[in-house]
C-alpha cells in the first residue's frame, strides 16, 4: 500500500489503528456472522455502542451528570439551525461572535429564526485573528452566545475563552473537538460533526447540559427530529441512527483515550503545530500565515507563498511528494495543512522538511 501524509480539511485523516479495527471487524462483529452495518439499531450490540460512546465522551471532557451526548445528522449545518429553533423564543436575543465563514453561516442561520446581535467580528481584517476580550459588545441579556472555537477556513482559534458571565456559552466546535483540553463545564451546549476529529461524515455531536434543556426548550412548535428534547428522551435512538459512523466515532474516542486522552492529545498537537508555524516563520517571509500569531490554530495551519503561480507549483510537488489535501479554500487561497489529532508528528515534520527544500529551490 502506498502510504501518504493527508491533511485534508474533513473528511480527515483517521487513526490507523481505528481503521484496522474497523475493517477486521467488518464482516463479523463480535461473533454475530455479520457486520455492523447490517444489523439493528435496536440490537444490544448497537445499544452498547451508542451507550460507551457517550460515555467515552463524557469522560473524556470530565463532565458529569448534568450533561447528556446526542449523536445526529445532518452536519454542523443541521446545529446552525437547531440551536435557535430550540434557544431564542421570540423577544429574546441571541449573540454572535464572527470569527469566520461558518460562524457567519450559523449566524445567518439564527437570523432566519430570532433576533441576533453581532457581539464582534473580525470580518474586516479577513478574520486573520480572534476578537480581544475588550472588543466583546455583548447585549443586555442574551438568551445565549455563540461562538467557533475553531475556524478551520482561515486558521484562527480561541485561546481564552470570552466571559460571558452567567450566559449559555454555545460552540460549534467541529474543527477542535477533543484536540485540547479545556473546561467543557463553561459551555451549556457545544456541537461538532465527527469528521475531522472524532470519525467519518455522517454523525454529528451535541453535548447539552441538562439545566440549560430544561429551562429553554419551549420548543413544542419545532418540528420532532429538530428536538434537543427528542433526542435526550430517546438517547439518540428516536429514529436510525447512523450507527456505522457512531461505531466509528466510538472506537476514536477510544483510541483518545487509550493514547492518554486530551492532555497528550494537547501536548502531541502543540509540538505538531509548532513544527509547520515555525516553518513558515523561518522562512525569511517566504511563507506569510495567514493567522495573527496569538490567534493561530493548532489545526488548520493556513500560509500563502509570493504568488499563486508558486502556490500551485508547491501543491503539485507536495502531491508528487505525497502529502495531500493542502489546498487552502477556495476564500483563503494558499495552502491549509490540516493537523488534527490523527495526523502523526513525522506527517508535520515531512511538511516542514518539504517547506524549506522548497523555499531553498524557489526562495
Ligand atoms: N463548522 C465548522 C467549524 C466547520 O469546519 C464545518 C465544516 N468544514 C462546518 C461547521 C460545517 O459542517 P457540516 O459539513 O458537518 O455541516
Amino acid at each position: 500500500m502506498r502510504m501518504i501524509y493527508n491533511f485534508n480539511p474533513g473528511p480527515a485523516v483517521l487513526p490507523r489503528p481505528v481503521l484496522e479495527q474497523a475493517q477486521q471487524e467488518l464482516l463479523d462483529y463480535q461473533g454475530r456472522g455479520m457486520s455492523i452495518l447490517e444489523m439493528s439499531h435496536r440490537s444490544k450490540e448497537y445499544e452498547a455502542i451508542n451507550a460507551e460512546a457517550e460515555a467515552r465522551f463524557k469522560r473524556l471532557l470530565n463532565v458529569g451528570d448534568g450533561y447528556r451526548v446526542l449523536f445526529l445528522q445532518g452536519g454542523a449545518s443541521t446545529q446552525f439551525a437547531m440551536v435557535p429553533l430550540n434557544f431564542l423564543p421570540p423577544g429574546a436575543v441571541a449573540d454572535y461572535l464572527l470569527t469566520g465563514a461558518w460562524a457567519e453561516k450559523a449566524y445567518e442561520e439564527a437570523a432566519r429564526i430570532g433576533q441576533v446581535h453581532i457581539a464582534a467580528s473580525t470580518r474586516e481584517e479577513q478574520y486573520r485573528r480572534i476578537p480581544r476580550a475588550d472588543e466583546i459588545r455583548l447585549s443586555a441579556a442574551p438568551a445565549y452566545v455563540h461562538i467557533t472555537s475553531n475556524n478551520t477556513i482561515y486558521g484562527t482559534q480561541w485561546h481564552t475563552w470570552p466571559d460571558v458571565g452567567d450566559r449559555p456559552l454555545v460552540a460549534d466546535m467541529s474543527s477542535d473537538i477533543m484536540s485540547r483540553q479545556f473546561d467543557a463545564r463553561r459551555f451549556a451546549l457545544i456541537y461538532a460533526g465527527a469528521q475531522k476529529n472524532l470519525g467519518p461524515a455522517g454523525v454529528t455531536v451535541v453535548l447539552i447540559r441538562e439545566d440549560w434543556l430544561e429551562r429553554a426548550a419551549r420548543a413544542e412548535h419545532v418540528p420532532t427530529m429538530l428536538r434537543y428534547a427528542t433526542h435526550v428522551q430517546h438517547n439518540s435512538l428516536y429514529n436510525t441512527p447512523p450507527a456505522f459512523a457512531v461505531y466509528l466515532t466510538n472506537l476514536v474516542l477510544g483510541w483518545i483515550e487509550a493514547s492518554g486522552g486530551l492532555a497528550a492529545m494537547e501536548q502531541r498537537n502543540r509540538q505538531k503545530a509548532q513544527v509547520v508555524y515555525d516553518a513558515i516563520d523561518g522562512s525569511g517571509g517566504f511563507y506569510r500565515g495567514h493567522a495573527t500569531p496569538d490567534s493561530r490554530s493548532l489545526m488548520n495551519v493556513t500560509f500563502r507563498l509570493p504568488n499563486e503561480a508558486l502556490e500551485k507549483q508547491f501543491l503539485r510537488e507536495a502531491t508528487d511528494a505525497r502529502m495531500v489535501g493542502l489546498a487552502g479554500h477556495r476564500s483563503v487561497g494558499g495552502v491549509r495543512a490540516s493537523i488534527y489529532n490523527a495526523m502523526s508528528l513525522e506527517g508535520c515534520q515531512a511538511l516542514a522538511s518539504f517547506m524549506a527544500e522548497f523555499t531553498r529551490r524557489y526562495g
